[in-house]
């Protein structure tokens, strides 16, 4: 049987595998899922399973049967010789956020709740308000001033509760932490769970190159938790030998909202003002921010900007390439790797990871 236990990114403090809130009691860090890898079993036909969400089960910290909208499997699209798109947009709520959000809430039925409580920008609470629906639980959104409105509106009009907080983001993050602490509901959002969820868009695009990682993989940076949960997925791959070497990973933000740029830069974190259109990118103060440098220092990647005239040209580009139509932040990504000119002979995708316009 798979075993893991959690681990505090801040002082090491270790807890047992069920341990149900996302934070270290003594020094507030980050919990962290570690595997005992020796305990996950790969299926013999792993390589040739039908590609979706659950096909990486072994690698997803559940046991119990999952919550699931059919998340997964979305399309890798070719733009040009050894160029793709992954169209995170093909999930059920149109963004990336399913696949944390299908073991969040699966985890949630697991350890007992019936209550989440969730802080989010738009497209995680729409997310997490069809899975919660699914499983038949209730789940509470708080969201700060610069969450996108239509996006919240589509979460009521579906009976979901939304709290609105006097602040931005992280403001909405630790009035949702308060919250969860209060009530006894488990607390969902970018945490150790999600992470491991969002582990799949990255299997996925291994797996669709038949196990030849590209040389460059350019991710849209908000919170900062994908591009962590990129890293740990091609580590775990490297571990069970299914890939050789890693892509470099490149961290793409608005130039209205850059603190994990600067961080990168500078190597201190510092809450950055938001002036950009792209609200799911929008964080002042990315939570991954730490774990997201390691993938992008150990990769030899980097982390650039691009700015929202940047975004809305590859947002027309995606349109007219692979017919979808993507968000402002989930045009980033693309947008950074028109920018970049990757050399003839090199490949690259770039995630676009939403479309709730
Ligand atoms: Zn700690």
């Amino acid at each position: 049987m798979k075993t893991y236990s959690l681990k505090c990114t801040g002082c090491g403090a270790v807890y047992v595998q069920d341990y149900p809130w996302p934070r270290c009691e003594k020094c507030g860090g980050l919990l962290e899922v570690e595997y005992d890898y020796n305990s996950i079993e790969l299926p013999r036909n792993f390589k040739t399973q039908f590609i979706k969400q659950w096909k990486y089960r072994p690698f997803f910290p559940v046991s119990r049967k999952p919550v699931t909208a059919g998340e997964g499997g979305t399309r890798l699209k070719e733009v040009g010789p050894g160029l793709y798109l992954k169209i995170e947009i093909d999930n059920p709520t149109k963004s990336f956020k399913d696949r944390g959000s299908t073991v969040e809430i699966t985890k949630a039925v697991e350890l007992g709740f019936d209550r989440v409580v969730v802080a989010s920008t738009g497209n995680m609470a729409l997310s997490v308000s069809a899975y919660s629906e699914i499983a038949g639980i209730e789940a509470i959104t708080f969201v700060g001033s610069g969450a996108n409105l239509n996006k919240i509106d589509m979460i009521r009009n579906r009976g979901g509760k939304i709290v609105q907080v006097d602040g931005d983001f992280n403001d909405a993050m630790s009035e949702a932490e308060k919250f969860a602490k209060m009530s006894n509901a488990f607390l969902i959002g970018d945490y150790l769970y999600r992470k491991e969820g969002q582990k799949g868009v990255f299997f996925e695009i291994i797996d669709q190159l038949g196990f030849n990682p590209p040389d460059y993989l350019f991710v849209p940076v908000g919170n900062a938790t994908l591009i962590s949960a990129s890293y740990k997925a091609f580590q775990e791959f490297i571990k069970f030998k299914l890939i050789d070497r890693v892509p470099k990973i490149v961290g793409v933000q608005a130039e209205g909202a850059k603190p994990f740029v600067n961080y990168v830069k500078t190597g201190k974190l510092r809450k950055s003002s938001i002036n950009t259109d792209a609200d799911a990118i929008a964080v002042g103060y990315p939570t991954y921010a730490e774990q997201a440098r390691k993938a992008i220092k150990e990769t030899g990647g980097e982390a650039v900007t691009v700015t929202d005239q940047e975004m809305r040209d590859a947002m027309r580009e995606i349109y007219r390439k692979a017919g979808v139509c993507a968000e402002l932040a989930g045009a980033s990504a693309y947008a950074a790797m028109i920018k970049h000119r990757i050399r003839e002979g090199k490949s690259a995708v770039a995630v676009v990871s939403g479309g709730n316009i």
